[in-house]
């Protein structure tokens, strides 16, 4: 079996990856809060623990993983939009334009993480879905003196978990001057944080203990892991900007909840995202959603090349650069692989090397270098992008269209190998315009006619269209 090594945030160093129970390896990601379109950083750690459970799957059998990534479904920003909504005159009363939003925006999510090539989760927990789990769990820890309610709050007591603080590898003094602790008369210290909080009349809320309220965000991760996957588990994932506090607050919750039983194993936390060697900010006029990506004509396969070119501990540089490169690569490979019939999922077995890769904590840059080596063999180049997420059913579903439509040298579209001959010929035509010069325009149009294409030329432009006998391995190693 292939050996997996991960980077384990909480010990500082590679491990040799042993799942609690091979049968069911168990994962566990922070997901997004549902108030707006998901940013590039966003899609990120989706993109990363997507590539693992992949290789999870592979490894253990598809039935043998278990990944659960949750919606934050309860916000004071979904809140604050449904407000707004509702003070510029929308119908519905605030719990169903509440509700409106996060549908809306969990369906954009879907629609952009599954254009990015990632697999769905075997869970998606929203945290509306577990209030109940969630109040039991903060009365199990006021129970054990791990918590306290406090004017129809109830907070965690950071000082009763010796622990805190582990995992960033600071202590809780050290924690407290470097965060911003909204410091409140009614927390008996300023570390202390919010596992239930009180609703007033323009916030949802749930009946409870301690009066009508709604839960803190912190507790929500930990009540859904505890439910979907135990109060033991494989691997705990999320951007590096959660480790603290959210991810201290979780452990603290979960290890105080269910003693002894150690909650997640294996933490890994991916590095951010710069756009152009600067970090996005709406300011700086470099934030993208996925969606706006899109687009702007840059696939979704396109999108998760890049992010998967840099290793996930890494900051990742999202460059045009780097999209264009990942562009024609990807061009190339469907090229090459296109007169050929994926391998089904069920009967693929990943090359030892690719697996090598990607065991070793993830190296998906690695991975990539491999696949690229595999121009000479195009039945395991496809199979082996398709384990990675490439050149999927819908990307060559889109390179049917494609092909079936009108294709024109220039445009910011999806480029195919019609699209790159017609822009090459479009290039010639124009200098042989200057130089009187057609023998190479009428060298290529022979070419692609006898390759089955249809050239079409006017004075707009160069058409391309694949004729019946149109046959891309005739293109090889034409310029
Ligand atoms: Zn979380």
């Amino acid at each position: 079996m292939t050996t997996i090594r991960l980077y384990n945030t909480r010990t500082r160093a590679k491990e040799d990856f042993a799942p609690i129970n091979a049968d069911n390896v168990r994962m566990y990601v922070c997901g997004p809060t549902v108030y707006d379109r998901a940013h590039l950083g966003n899609a990120r750690p989706v993109v990363v623990f997507d590539t693992l459970f992949r290789l999870l799957q592979h490894v253990y059998g598809a039935d043998h993983v278990t990944y659960a990534r949750n919606f934050t479904d309860v916000d004071d920003k979904i809140n604050a939009t449904a407000l707004q909504r509702q003070q510029a005159g929308a119908e519905g009363t605030l719990e169903e334009l509440i509700h409106e939003r996060t549908e809306e925006t969990i369906g954009w999510y879907h629609a952009d993480m599954d254009a990015l090539g990632n697999l769905r989760p075997s869970h998606e927990p929203r945290a509306t879905g577990y209030i109940a789990p969630m109040i039991a769990m903060i009365e199990a820890l006021i129970a054990k003196g791990h918590a306290y309610a406090a004017e129809g709050h109830v907070l965690f007591r950071v000082r009763s978990y010796a622990e805190y603080g582990a995992l960033s590898g600071r202590s809780v003094d050290d924690m407290i001057a470097g965060a911003r602790v909204e410091v409140a008369p009614f927390k008996e210290d300023p570390m202390d944080f919010v596992l239930w909080k009180p609703s007033d009349v323009h916030s949802p809320g749930w009946e409870s203990p301690w009066g009508r309220g709604r839960p803190g965000w912190h507790i929500e991760c930990s009540a859904m892991s505890y439910e979907l996957l135990g109060a033991s588990f494989d691997i705990h994932g999320g951007g590096l900007d959660l480790q603290f506090p959210h991810h201290e607050n979780e452990i603290a919750q979960s290890c105080c909840a269910h003693p002894g039983e150690g909650f997640a194993k294996v933490w890994m936390h991916n590095e951010m995202l710069l756009v152009e060697g600067k970090k996005m900010s709406k300011s700086l006029g470099n934030f993208f959603t996925v969606r706006e990506l899109l687009e702007q004509g840059y696939p979704g396969e396109v999108i998760r090349f890049v992010m998967l070119s840099t290793h996930y501990r890494k900051p990742m540089d999202w460059t045009a650069e780097k999209a264009e490169v990942a562009r024609k690569t990807l061009d190339d490979w469907m090229r090459w692989t296109w007169d050929y019939d994926p391998t089904p999922a069920e009967n693929f077995i990943a090359d030892p090397n690719l697996l090598d890769a990607l065991g070793d904590d993830l190296n998906t840059h690695l991975a990539l270098t491999y696949l690229r080596a595999l121009k000479d063999q195009p039945q395991k180049l496809l199979d082996h992008a398709r384990f990675l997420g490439f050149l999927s059913d819908e990307a060559r579903s889109r390179e049917i269209e494609y092909r079936k439509g009108i294709v024109s040298g220039t445009g910011t579209g999806p480029t195919s190998v019609l699209a790159f001959f017609g822009s090459n010929l479009d290039q010639l035509r124009q200098e042989a315009k200057l130089s009187k010069n057609f023998a190479k325009v009428d060298a290529l149009k022979t070419a692609l006619i006898a390759a089955g294409v249809e050239v079409r030329m006017s004075k707009e432009g160069v058409e391309l269209v694949p004729g019946p006998g149109f046959d891309a391995a005739k293109l090889e190693g034409l310029e």
